[in-house]
């Protein structure tokens, strides 16, 4: 089991100014039925990529709430995450030729991870497909599992899905981001929206030095409109997209195109887009390809914060907390109508929805996407949404035991 980081207790009461104390109250009213007892969280990173975000905070959160709870990360080596953004490629519609030894390689990660594991708590759950098959500890009776999806399955490859449905068929419940996400399932399906945590440190106010500062330490000009993508470097992102959806804009305005991203433990293919990237770049000044440690919170935050436009322009996407934490700053987001993106944007109101390339850039240069940016227009992330959404998996957790 490898390490997760150290996680920032935020007292639940100083969410009350954002939330109203009443939200507060109700969350302290729900999580009394699980006073104490224990919840163990497990995926496949501990930092990197949307799912990492959401346990960093849930958890230090949740034990606010006085909840026993504790996340532990899967291991595993390079083969086995070749495998598993083999399969989620597939399940996100990408070709792939099914190989048994693909399925052997996950079946014995899985294995050797429910020999390390603790698999314990009253509630074990599990997040997104690569820990799926630790189900298989379970004693009859014994305790819940839920299986917490964070990822589009409505068109996902027959043979992966099949394989892993046979896993999944064995839950007490699943969650989803999105009712689109969902598939037919014998057992009980939930639906909670991810969120993001106005005060963690990539979300929380900062200072007009510090943010100066980030920019100057990558060298980007202050002086002249920023489009950003916060991504890891991965092809579903769509970073080549966004270059040249940048150049539509730069006929227009003379901006800057800013590309920052981390990697993920369990993301092996990063190091391949991120060449890609630099290639589709050609040496371009005005592009500033950045790559961040895979914990770097205060500057995604700064960067976040110093763009003019937020450009999410993926081709296929989870809920995409990155739009959540743009909206949250009050940007105005030019994103793709993929997963989760349609449910947070509705597309002229709270920002703009494209569907390729062109849409993007289109609207990347429209005068009222840069309009908005001096009236602060699009600033309409549902606020009373940020926290207690974030309690999402323990709500499932007394829902399930009732
Ligand atoms: N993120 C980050 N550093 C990076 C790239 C992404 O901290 O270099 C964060 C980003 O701010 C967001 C999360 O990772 O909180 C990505 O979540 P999202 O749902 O957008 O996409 P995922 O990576 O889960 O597909």
């Amino acid at each position: 089991m490898s390490d997760t980081l150290a996680l920032a207790r935020i007292p639940l009461d100083d969410y009350a100014e954002l939330l109203g104390a009443g939200e507060i109250e109700e969350l302290r009213a729900l999580a009394k039925p699980l006073r104490g007892r224990s919840i163990e969280m497990i995926n496949s990173t501990a930092v990197g990529g949307g799912v990492a975000e959401i346990l960093n905070r849930l958890v230090p959160l949740a034990e606010e709430l006085d909840l026993n709870i504790k996340w532990d990360v899967m291991t595993g080596g390079e083969d086995f995450f070749e495998v598993t953004k083999a399969f989620h490629n597939a399940l996100h519609g990408a070709p792939y030729h099914a190989s048994p030894r693909d399925f052997e390689i996950f079946l014995a990660y899985n294995e050797r991870n429910r020999a390390t594991l603790p698999l314990e708590a009253e509630f074990v759950v599990i997040h997104d497909p690569q820990p799926v098959a630790l189900i298989d500890a379970r004693k009859p009776g014994s305790n819940h599992w839920v299986w917490r999806c964070h990822i589009d399955l409505s068109h996902p490859h027959r043979a992966v899905w099949d394989f892993l449905d046979k896993f999944v068929s064995r839950y007490d419940g699943a969650m989803f981001s999105s009712p689109e996400f969902s598939r037919q399932l014998p057992i009980p399906q939930y639906l909670f929206y991810p969120a993001i945590d106005p005060l963690s440190e990539k979300n929380q106010e900062l200072t007009p030095e510090f943010i100066a500062q980030v920019l100057a330490r990558f060298r980007i000009d202050p002086q002249r409109p920023i489009l950003t993508q916060i991504s890891r470097f991965d092809r579903l992102k769509d970073p080549v997209g966004v270059i040249r959806a940048y150049r539509i804009v730069k006929r227009y305005f003379d901006c800057q195109l800013v590309l920052a991203g981390g990697s993920a433990s369990d993301d092996p293919e990063g190091a391949i887009v991120l060449k890609e990237v630099l290639r589709e770049a050609d040496n371009d000044p005005d592009i500033r390809v950045i790559e961040l440690p895979a914990w770097a919170p205060l500057e995604v935050n700064a960067l976040q914060r110093a763009s003019t436009i937020v450009i999410q322009k993926s081709l296929r996407e989870g809920f995409g907390l990155t739009v959540s934490e743009a909206l949250w700053k009050k940007k105005p987001v030019v994103a793709s109508a993929v997963g989760g993106i349609p449910i947070q944007i509705i597309h002229k109101h709270t920002g703009l929805l494209a569907h390729s390339v062109e849409g993007t850039g289109n609207s990347g240069k429209t005068r009222r996407t840069w309009a908005s940016t001096r009236e602060g227009k699009f600033s309409h992330y549902p606020k009373a949404q940020a926290l207690p959404d974030a309690l999402s998996d323990a709500r499932a957790g007394i829902v399930t035991v009732r």
